[in-house]
């Protein structure tokens, strides 16, 4: 009988690590969104972008022909300047992430890349040029190391130590008695979402790219760890080309053109002060974030 058991005991323990590591790539695949291969045309050109200028000119897009989503949306990150959106959500701003890493395929307009449509550059070298810190970071049920790694698995430890660095992850790594090889993820070490955020940052700056779209994650903070997102933001975008897709104004009041998106369509665009004296919709968003943010503070 244990001659059988343990082979079976075996198998049990390969069949669930195969069921991990597909649970992996589904959450990776669900959480990004992706939802169909997109080709490359046979002749596309490879992009070789240390500065990059990206132009959203007349866009439109819908995921279901139904319903569309973003209307003629036209706007333009020169080489690294750092463009922010906001707007209510569902309003569409995750979804110009999305089409610029061209998860999916504009319906209407095009993007470009320092004038090269999207469309006819391969995925492969245009996605190399792009860094993304999502809202909600996938962790992979392995070590700290090969979490950081992944966007750029051939990098040297000392880059790696840097990265860590930049991201501020250097303090958090050297209590765990492990270090770099803690095992993190649904079997190992929990981290927390500003944690997560920050490997997600470490990854993009390993990357080193030359576009960086930094998805802020929408859920409630103290002003301390805004200040403190604020400040990671700024400089995981520094020397780079940035979309910064905000949920917290005061984390964006520095780009150098924040856009309005109100139900797909562009509705105020500028700087964060002309914004204010302009006392529209950015300017109550403003007061709002600012009344609640007031609130939250006389609570505590
Ligand atoms: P939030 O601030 O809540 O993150 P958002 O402004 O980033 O919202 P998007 O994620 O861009 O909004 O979504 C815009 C609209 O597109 C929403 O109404 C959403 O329901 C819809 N949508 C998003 N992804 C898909 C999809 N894969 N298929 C169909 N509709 C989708």
């Amino acid at each position: 009988m244990l001659q059988l058991y343990i082979p079976l005991n075996f198998l049990g323990v390969i069949y669930r690590e195969i069921r991990q590591a597909l649970t992996d790539i589904e959450r990776m695949f669900g959480l990004l969104n992706q939802p169909r291969e997109i080709a490359d045309k046979p002749d596309a050109g490879s992009l070789a972008a240390d500065n990059a200028t990206v132009r959203f000119e007349k866009v439109s897009f819908a995921y279901d022909p139904a319903r569309q989503i973003l209307f003629d949306v036209d706007f333009e990150i020169p080489a690294g300047k750092t463009v922010a959106v906001v707007g209510h959500s569902g309003s569409g701003k995750s979804t110009l992430g999305r089409l610029l890493f061209r998860f999916y395929d504009v319906t209407g307009g095009r993007i470009t890349v320092n004038g090269t449509d999207i469309r006819d550059l391969q995925q492969d070298s245009l996605r190399r040029a792009i860094g993304i810190v999502p809202q909600d970071t996938v962790l992979f049920n392995d070590s700290l190391r090969y979490n950081i790694q992944y966007g750029r698995p051939d990098a040297a430890d000392g880059l790696i130590d840097t990265a860590a660095a930049a991201a501020q992850l250097t303090d958090f790594i050297g209590r765990l008695p492990d270090g770099y090889e803690a095992r993190v993820g649904e079997r190992g070490l929990k981290l927390s979402g500003g944690e997560k955020q920050r490997v997600a940052i470490a990854r993009a700056l390993l990357k080193d790219p030359a576009i960086l779209i930094f998805d802020e994650a929408t859920s409630a903070l103290d002003s301390r760890t805004e200040k403190a997102i604020q400040a990671q933001i700024d400089l995981a975008a520094r020397g780079r080309t940035a979309l910064i897709i905000a949920h917290r104004l005061s984390t964006i009041a520095h780009a150098d053109e924040i856009l309005v998106l109100d139900q797909g369509h562009i509705v105020e665009r500028g700087r964060h002060h002309a914004l204010l004296a302009a006392n529209g919709a950015y300017a109550q968003m403003w007061r709002l974030q600012q009344q609640e943010a007031n609130e939250a503070e006389t609570r505590n």
